[in-house]
């Protein structure tokens, strides 16, 4: 990572993000269904091989960009040998353009249980600078129930090492609303992290996917549902976190985000923001040119593109693509590529924003679309302030504490039906 550019260098050059899924992990999570799972040296191997391949096909097509944030998601990347993420960063520096250090911001995800002081040593030493802890619950029963690899003292331990090498901005994951949870236990896991000092803590509520052995047993048909805490005390956990971490230093800037001044996830922001970000490795999703699309779910797909990958790029006339747009697929490996449209950006701009505590800002709406935003939703604006559901203040309008409540119901207002759809 060498390639640092200057103020004026940077004006003219487009905000990118960047996102590499590694699929592995120890041991499959009973409630999870992300693209993870265990699996052997050799495989994990050739994974990565197609990943360096999948970061070398963008060659001399990232010009008009600048990188200023990279996060290393999953799966859990650092169950795999360190020497794979340098490797990955390393070939990152090679094709893409970075904001200077101070500027950049680049996250691992890490669980208890799969690192050391050698491997967090070799991410420091190759740049990066934010681990985000995937913990979910202080008590070693409700970890257990998670099928989680680890116990609580494992994750203190691995994170004071973190800390010791010099890692100062660290993440927490939390995840509310378990099976058996009441607010004493959940409150019990908070002040335990609070101790901790992280600058971070996400705090999201489980959800019951199918196809995952938590559906079988808390699904609508499953045996232990009524084990589920009640929205009730679902609510009352939702606000307590607040009031707790506030009291405690932690701004909430987005539903389930809470940071330490100065410390909200850059790289997230640009979900909620709508900055372009590029996914690498199966799964991941990119949204480039007000165009999305994710890369095939396959393993298989994508290890057999990396084979083909420079085929492809010898065959393809350089003359029809453009060498500074990202959205030409040498790999071939994206699906559902999806040009959205004015409406759905539209949308999008109202339903990510909102997530956000300070929300959207008019201006910025008018800027973007051409259109004032009371044009398009005067009326439901009007509505759902006088039901206290948002406040509009001058150019800001943000969710209240009770329309974050109800978030769900709220966003939702925001969707088009398919008679208004704006072009
Ligand atoms: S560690 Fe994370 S990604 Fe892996 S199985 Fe568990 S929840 Fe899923």
């Amino acid at each position: 990572m060498n390639k640092d550019y200057s103020i004026e260098q940077r004006t003219w050059k487009k905000d990118l993000r960047l996102y590499v899924h590694v699929p592995f992990c120890a041991k499959k999570c009973d409630y999870c269904d992300f693209l993870s799972g265990p699996s052997d040296e050799e495989s994990i191997k050739s994974y990565f091989e197609a990943l360096y391949k999948e970061i070398k096909s963008y060659e001399g097509r990232t010009h008009d960009y600048i990188v200023s944030s990279i996060f290393i998601g999953g799966g859990t990347p650092s169950c795999v040998n360190s020497e794979y993420i340098v490797r990955l960063l390393k070939e990152l520096g090679k094709v893409f353009d970075f904001v200077p250090d101070e500027n950049r911001e680049i996250t691992i995800e890490v669980n208890p249980g799969t690192i050391d002081a050698s491997k967090l040593t070799d991410y420091k030493n190759v740049g990066i600078n934010r681990l985000s802890f995937g913990l979910q619950s202080s008590h070693e029963h409700e970890l257990k129930l998670l099928g989680r690899i680890h116990s609580y003292s494992e994750f203190e331990e691995n994170y004071l090492l973190a800390v010791e090498l010099g890692f100062n901005n660290i993440n927490i994951d939390l995840m509310s609303a378990l099976p058996g949870q009441d607010l004493k236990s959940w409150e019990e896991t908070l002040y335990r992290i609070i101790k901790l000092n992280p600058k971070h803590i996400s705090a999201y509520s489980l959800m019951i996917e199918e196809g995952t052995p938590f559906y079988e047993k808390y699904g609508p048909d499953g045996e232990y549902k009524d084990n589920l805490p009640s929205e009730e005390i679902e609510l009352l956990i939702y606000r307590r976190t607040k009031e707790i971490l506030l009291q405690y230093g932690y701004e909430r800037y987005e539903i389930s985000n809470y940071a330490k001044k100065g410390y909200e996830c850059r790289h997230n922001m640009a979900y909620w923001e709508g900055i372009p970000y590029l996914g690498f490795g199966i799964g991941s999703v990119s949204f480039i040119e007000n165009t999305r699309f994710n890369n095939t779910n396959s393993l298989k797909e994508y290890q057999d593109a990396a084979l083909y990958c420079h085929n492809n790029i010898m065959s393809t006339n350089m003359a029809d693509v453009d060498k500074n747009v990202l959205l030409y697929d040498f790999y071939g490996i994206r699906r559902d590529m999806i040009s959205l449209t004015k409406s759905q950006l539209i949308e999008e701009f109202m339903i990510f924003g909102l997530r956000k505590t300070k929300g959207i800002s008019k201006s910025k709406f008018f800027s973007r679309f051409g259109v004032a935003i009371d044009e398009i939703y005067g009326d439901i604006l009007f509505r759902l302030k006088n039901e206290g559901l948002i406040i509009i203040d001058k150019d800001a309008v943000w969710l209240t504490d009770y329309g974050i409540d109800v978030s769900n119901r709220v966003l939702s207002e925001f969707l088009f039906d398919k008679s208004e759809i704006y072009s």
